[in-house]
């Protein structure tokens, strides 16, 4: 199976995060599985006119392409002709090269989530009129119109994250080159299932403060960041803490609350990041699929039962209060 990486406006996070891909690392877990990158305009040798020749020799149909991966949001400015971004050399606009590509693509991947939905790209007043390939933020419809379809009869697949987790990438790349991957495993924003059915919640270091709303106040705190440091990870869809990256990180690990880089308009949360919005003090966004008032009565409830150990830990930097060990009797 034959990938044709584009990068296109993004910052190149998803590529360095791929790199990061280990046991194996990328190459090998895509060389084994007999994945090769047709071209990627940082891992292969071809540049300038060799670059074009392998665009051209697709777009005309001599070099079958099995995967369009595009990594970047597709700038469409100024007035719909996508001129603000040129592909060197071409004399054409990433909007033309990819409206040109996609149909001719038995898959199309959207790497990360300003090729998903516009993501970063597309924050503030997007004066460069940047789109996901096929969703507009949460709209359908972006540099592709909504009802495309790759020749495989499957939509733009969307690898949302900023950046993707690299088992993300080549799991998806794998389950492609296996034909195993068909609409039923995509969510409603057409992210593979096999990451988008889990919450960012699962698996994080501090559910256990979480379950007593033993929250902390500032970035250093050991406590749960959902009632006061904007951490969106009950909400949030990502497997990022049952396979954290590298290994061992991931936001929440890393002390830093979720804010939700696998959605549409993450980017524009309308307050600061590592702020939580409150009415009356109560947390604007719950957990999904929790009703306002059980969450309430469960919130006041835990706090009023926390264990001294959890309370002061949660507002510290480190553990204080070490666990109460129990002493069997003989
Ligand atoms: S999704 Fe994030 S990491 Fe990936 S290209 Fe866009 S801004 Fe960079
Ligand atoms: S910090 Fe966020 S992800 Fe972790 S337990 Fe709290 S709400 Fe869940």
């Amino acid at each position: 199976m034959n990938v044709l990486w584009l990068q296109s406006a993004g910052c190149g996070g998803c590529t360095m995060s791929l790199l990061c891909a280990e046991n194996p690392n990328v190459f090998d877990t895509l060389g084994d599985a007999g994945i090769r990158f047709l071209w990627h305009p940082s891992f292969s040798l071809e540049t300038g006119a060799e670059a074009r020749r392998i665009l051209e020799s697709v777009e005309a149909g001599e070099t079958p392409l099995d995967v369009l991966c595009v990594e970047g949001s597709i700038v469409t400015g100024p007035r719909g002709t996508g001129k603000y971004h040129m592909l060197a050399g071409t004399g054409r606009s990433m909007l033309d090269w990819v409206q040109s590509l996609a149909p001719k693509a038995r898959h199309v991947v959207a790497v990360g989530s300003c090729a998903a939905f516009g993501g970063i790209t597309a924050a503030g007043g997007n004066p460069a009129g940047a789109l996901g390939l096929q969703w507009d933020g949460t709209l359908e419809g972006g540099a592709l119109p909504g009802a495309f379809r790759s020749a495989s009869g499957l939509p733009v697949i969307n690898v949302a994250g900023c950046p993707t987790h690299p088992a993300w990438v080549t799991e998806t790349l794998l389950l492609l080159a296996g034909e195993a991957m068909s609409e039923g495993d995509l969510d409603p924003f057409r992210r593979p299932r096999f990451y988008a059915d889990h919450l960012v919640h699962h698996g994080c270091t501090k559910n256990e403060f979480y379950e007593y709303k033993a929250s902390a106040r500032s970035l250093s705190e050991m406590g749960c960041m959902m009632e006061h440091l904007g951490c969106v990870g009950t909400q949030a869809v990502g497997d990022c803490n049952i396979r954290p990256w590298n290994g061992e990180g991931s936001c929440t690990r890393g002390g830093y609350p979720c804010i939700a880089c696998t959605s549409p308009e993450f980017e524009e949360p309308n307050h600061p990041f590592t702020e939580t919005p409150t009415i009356a003090g109560i947390p604007v966004g719950l957990p999904s699929d929790m009703p306002k008032a059980w969450f309430m009565a469960l919130a006041s409830l835990s706090k009023a039962a926390t264990p001294k150990r959890i309370d002061v830990n949660a507002h510290s930097d480190r553990i204080r209060v070490a666990p109460t060990l129990r002493v069997k009797r003989k």
